[in-house]
């Protein structure tokens, strides 16, 4: 039994991402769970930095006092496990570009997320190998349309249509879908902690680890952290990193008390420490509206 958090390197984590390993460290060790962390390289592996910045979001979140079990596991040396993951499945060449898909699908859905229309699905063998000389096709699961329905420990029964959806990207690298899945399958993972923009993802997902021989696992997603105007919090809403914050003189202990105070575990300057919020923590009471931030400038 596992729980996980696993951050993209795409920039150092603001106070958002630190509430939500917070709790995701706070429902594993409440649970009995092991805590791994994953990072999620795939997008980023041409990106110089990245290397960097994972290793920058690995010291965050020690100096707030969460521990793992185990070494960091990088998606980035795990490529040769996804394609015996795509070979298992029933899936076909997709040579669809965005702006094909956009012209042919139905309106996105409410996070931007356009269902595929199917195009590609039934090319005969000629017209594909007339399309692959002009374009690397990306590979897509065959779904039928199949409707699942995942239970989140704060959402409810949240059910969504599964499109034929991407597994594998025209640069033949595995999709961020495929390797999630994949990834919380051979980690044992049980328990998915993550921000609530990925809750309509997780249908998908969960169908598609039953698809693997997987067992689903239980889903919590967090409201995301907004600013004062209620967008979601970035970099440009002043301190919100632990970096910023601590040259502005607030201590990673005191980013923690103010993490466990946004829950409701800690007064205003009360020190803490995550053994302490531990004894407190109840997932009932962590609050579902999103996190407003008034950050420091
Ligand atoms: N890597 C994803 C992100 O940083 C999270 C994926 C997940 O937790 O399933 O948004």
């Amino acid at each position: 039994m596992a729980g996980r958090f696993a951050p993209s390197p795409t920039s150092d984590l603001h106070l958002g991402n630190l509430r939500t390993a917070l709790v995701a460290w706070l429902l594993a060790r409440s649970s009995g769970r092991r805590f791994l962390l994953r990072i999620e390289d795939l997008d980023t592996q041409r990106v110089t930095a990245a290397p960097q910045v994972a290793a920058r979001q690995i010291d965050d979140l020690q100096a707030i006092g969460l521990d793992f079990d185990g070494e960091p596991v990088w998606q980035s040396e795990r490529l040769a496990s996804y394609p015996a993951a795509v070979g298992r499945l029933d899936t076909y060449e997709c040579f669809c570009t965005r702006r094909e898909i956009s012209e042919a699908a139905s309106a996105p859905h409410s996070d931007g997320y356009r269902p595929y229309p199917g195009t590609c699905r039934d090319l005969t063998e000629p017209e594909r190998s007339e399309r692959r000389r002009r374009r690397p096709p990306a590979i897509r699961v065959r779904a039928d349309a199949a409707v699942e329905t995942v239970t989140d420990l704060w959402a409810g029964a949240v059910t969504g249509v599964v499109d034929d959806f991407v597994v594998v990207r025209n640069d033949g690298v595995a999709a961020y879908n495929l390797a999630v899945v994949v990834d919380d399958i051979a980690q044992g993972v049980d328990q998915v902690v993550r921000g609530d923009d990925l809750l309509t993802s997780s249908p998908r997902q969960a169908w598609l680890t039953r698809r693997l021989g997987g067992a689903v696992p239980g889903y919590a997603h967090i409201p995301l952290a907004v600013n004062a105007a209620g967008q979601r919090l970035a970099k440009r809403d002043g301190a919100v990193t632990l970096t910023d914050l601590c040259c502005a003189g607030v201590t990673a202990a005191q980013v923690l008390t103010r993490l466990a105070q946004s829950l409701g575990l800690a007064g205003p300057d009360e020190p803490v420490t995550p053994a302490i919020l531990l004894e407190r923590f109840d997932p009932a009471l962590v609050p579902r509206a999103p996190w407003v931030v008034s950050a420091e400038r």
